[in-house]
């Protein structure tokens, strides 16, 4: 099964963006509200050794790329098996994004529900992350 995560679309462009932003990151255009599918490809991804206090070692993130060209980080609990290319469902909890196997997903559902309540940290280094998965991709924009 398969969530839809919400996400905005601009009008103009046609940029999806996710989570969803209120104005289009290429020109003042307002976005609309829009929705896809939790499933995409992994683009990269990495392990944390010594992950900050609270999270469990080692700590799995993805970069996974949705059919709408979004890029999400996500968490997971293994990246066993896990290769550049492989298809992952996503599932948003708060602002947290985290990934599994097609198919894994209650048993990651479960992984987290006890894992506890470290969102606003885990935002934290996602955008951390992000900004270097991003470095020398994106041509001196943003
Ligand atoms: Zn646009």
């Amino acid at each position: 099964m398969i969530e839809r995560l919400a996400a905005s679309r601009c009008p103009v462009c046609g940029l999806v963006a996710a989570p969803p932003a209120r104005w289009c990151p290429r020109h003042p255009v307002e976005m609309a509200r829009a929705s896809v599918a939790g499933a995409g490809e992994v683009i990269s991804f990495t392990t944390l050794h010594s992950p900050p206090a609270g999270f469990r070692s080692p700590l799995h993130i993805a970069l996974v790329e949705l059919a709408g060209g979004a890029r999400f980080i996500c968490h997971g609990a293994e990246t066993l098996g896990l290769r550049i290319g492989s298809r992952v469902a996503i599932e948003a909890v708060g602002d947290v994004y985290y990934f599994s196997h097609l198919g894994a997903m209650d048993r990651v559902r479960l992984f987290w529900s006890r894992a506890g309540h470290a969102g606003e940290r885990m935002n934290a280094i996602a955008r951390s992350l992000a900004k270097r998965a991003w470095k020398g991709r994106s041509r001196g924009e943003g």
